[in-house]
């Protein structure tokens, strides 16, 4: 997708600061972070939100939870962390390459907003 800003940041054309990268995923850092810790978990193939998953793309998604708790355990996000998906406009979706917010570091509050 051209046009699309978590794609430029795969290509390396858009700036980033990565956690993580494998063939099917890439994590970095969020730009405005919410918690001490916020990273976000890409699919490295462009699915636009949740509402988009089927059968033929969910094992990336799979993959990306795995990818998750590799990182929280490398981090040492022993406490507990929190994974968000943001999925349409009404949820405050701005990025339509769907993307796994992990949120860590301080108490987080339930319910979100
Ligand atoms: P969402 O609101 O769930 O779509 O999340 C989009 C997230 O992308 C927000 O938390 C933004 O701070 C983050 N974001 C936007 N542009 C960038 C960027 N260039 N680098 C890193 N994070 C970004
Ligand atoms: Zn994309």
């Amino acid at each position: 997708m051209d046009d699309c800003l978590f794609c430029k940041i795969i290509k390396g054309e858009v700036p980033s600061t990565k956690v993580y990268e494998d063939d099917l995923v890439y994590a970095f850092k969020d730009i405005e972070p919410m918690a001490p810790v916020h990273y976000l978990v890409i699919p490295k193939e462009h699915i636009e939100s949740a509402a988009k998953i089927t059968s033929e793309n969910s094992a990336v998604i799979a993959h990306i939870y795995e990818v998750i708790a590799k990182i929280a355990k490398d981090e040492g996000l022993d406490d507990g962390f929190r994974v968000v998906n943001n999925c349409g406009e009404i949820a405050g979706q701005t990025v339509f390459h769907i993307h796994f917010h992990l949120l860590a570091g301080r108490k987080l509050e339930w319910p979100a907003g």
